[in-house]
Formats: structure tokens, C-alpha cells, sequence
């Protein structure tokens, strides 16, 4: 049985796809016993959705002419790749 500490690099490992089915199949066991680790993984999973939608909206300010400092910019986009990285 895994603990939530190993379950917290897991979830974030299995989001880019990069684990086995065992662990996989491990990890949905634990999510289902395990209610911090099920809301760490939806809070997880709403952070990402927030951060493409704004990676959308500043990609659609480069073609639509939003008018937005540039120093707004790179700062937004440091935020969103600190997220993704
Ligand atoms: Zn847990």
C-alpha cells in the first residue's frame, strides 16, 4: 500500500502519462480509499484546466490585439511554465 507521500509524485506522474498500468491500477486504489489524496488529485486537475485556459487567452492575445505590457506578459508566461514544467 502506498502512502500519500508517494501518492502526490504519482498523481503528478500519471497526469503526464509517464507510469505503468500496476502503478496506475495502484494509484485508483488508493484514490478510492483515500479522501485527501481524491481531492489532491481534482485540485490538481482544476489547477492545470486554469492554467491552459490562460496559457489560451494569452495565446489569443498575440493575434487579437489585446493590448497587454509586455512585462504582464512575461510574467504570466513565467507563472504558466513554473505550472507546467
Ligand atoms: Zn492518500
Amino acid at each position: 500500500m502506498l502512502s500519500c507521500k508517494d501518492m502526490t509524485k504519482l498523481i503528478s506522474d500519471s497526469l503526464e502519462a509517464k507510469i505503468s498500468v500496476r502503478r496506475r491500477m495502484e494509484l485508483w486504489l488508493h484514490i478510492m480509499m483515500c479522501r485527501m489524496c481524491r481531492r489532491f488529485r481534482s485540485n490538481i486537475l482544476e489547477l492545470r484546466r486554469r492554467v491552459r485556459d490562460l496559457k489560451a487567452l494569452l495565446d489569443q492575445a498575440d493575434t487579437v490585439s489585446i493590448p497587454m505590457p509586455s512585462a504582464t506578459k512575461a510574467r504570466l508566461e513565467e507563472v504558466i511554465n513554473r505550472q507546467l514544467g
